[in-house]
């Protein structure tokens, strides 16, 4: 019997999957980074992490075909290297895929976690029977991964796609890339909870104040609830979130004319409240034949999307070698 990992490596979890020959996942796990221990550890607990999954499975490193790996950053597919790495402090240069390759003695395929999850919705979620869809992030960043004619596209080095750092509101609020305005820093779960604080902070929002307690343990639910229950500034902070992000994916719909646009993350369960203001201003700013024809919809496998896509991906490679 022949079995295959995929792992998908976040700034704060990892999660790792054993699959059987035909692609069923048998077991899935989820471990924490521990990101701030630095490379080195972050390798060792990686790797043990797959250990741990193999021996759950009651399979042997022999019986393992090859290991797949979504990493969040941006990743040079040229060089097989991490360029850098909001999440994940000094891995800038890392050869992630060589490393690997040598520590589990199998083949190994790595690939941008935003890429692999927009395969795995093609392939078993929202975007099932689509050819050209766009697959959207909404967590603590805004990550985005493009598939036109049933492929990835991932334009000459790897980095297409990053529809987080367009620049939508300039001199607008400082982004982790060292840019301002990216719509990573005014439509993510991030920047929603900074403006519910903000809102806190210089005196309002009654109805989310009450709901949050106080300030440092605001999150973004906490202002989708405060919406829900009737505080209207709340209810702003959301339209103006959805406001960009609709601003965004316009930009989007007219260069690459999808049939679809699913969002997943933590953003992505919301409903209609986000969703509404976010297809409006969608409408209103794409031009009209493509902001007709796409769909925005909610993304369906949740956080299994990247070990999902990176599997089928590694299927593919392996037959290819
Ligand atoms: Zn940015």
């Amino acid at each position: 019997m022949s079995y295959k990992i995929g792992v998908d490596l976040g700034g704060t979890k990892i999660l790792v999957a054993l699959a059987d020959a035909g692609g069923k996942i048998l077991i899935s796990r989820k471990f924490p980074t521990r990101a701030a221990d630095g490379l080195h550890n972050v390798m060792h607990y990686l790797t043990g992490s797959i250990e741990e999954v193999l021996s759950a499975g009651g399979v042997s490193r022999y019986e393992l075909d090859g290991a797949g790996i979504c990493v969040a950053g941006f990743f040079d597919t040229r060089f097989k290297t991490i360029v850098s790495s909001p999440n994940l402090p000094g891995w800038e240069g890392y050869p992630l895929e060589q490393e690997l390759k040598e520590r589990l003695r199998v083949p190994v395929l790595v690939e941008n976690d935003a890429s692999a999850a927009a395969y795995g919705e093609y392939l078993f979620g929202a975007g099932r029977g689509k050819r050209n869809m766009v697959n959207i992030t909404l967590g603590t960043g805004i990550g985005g991964g493009i598939i036109t004619e049933g492929r990835i596209y991932r334009g000459s080095g790897g980095f297409a796609g990053e529809i987080g750092h367009l620049i939508v509101l300039p001199q607008g609020p400082l982004c982790g890339c060292g840019r301002r305005g990216c719509l990573e820093t005014l439509s993510s779960g991030t920047a929603i909870a900074r403006e519910g604080r903000l809102l806190l902070e210089t005196g309002g929002g009654t109805v989310l104040r009450e709901i949050a307690g106080g300030c440092e343990e605001l999150t973004a639910s906490h202002v989708f609830q405060a919406a829900r229950e009737g505080d209207e500034e709340a209810a702003a902070i959301i339209n103006k979130a959805a406001y960009f992000l609709g601003l965004a994916l316009a930009y989007v719909v007219n260069i690459l004319n999808p049939e679809v646009i699913t969002l997943s993350g933590g953003l992505s369960q919301t409903g209609e409240i986000f969703f509404e203001p976010v297809r409006r201003c969608l409408k209103e700013t794409a031009i009209p034949p493509s902001g007709e024809m796409v769909s925005v919809v909610p993304a369906v496998l949740g956080e299994e999307a990247g070990v999902r896509g990176i599997l089928s991906l590694l299927e593919q490679y392996l037959k290819e070698m």
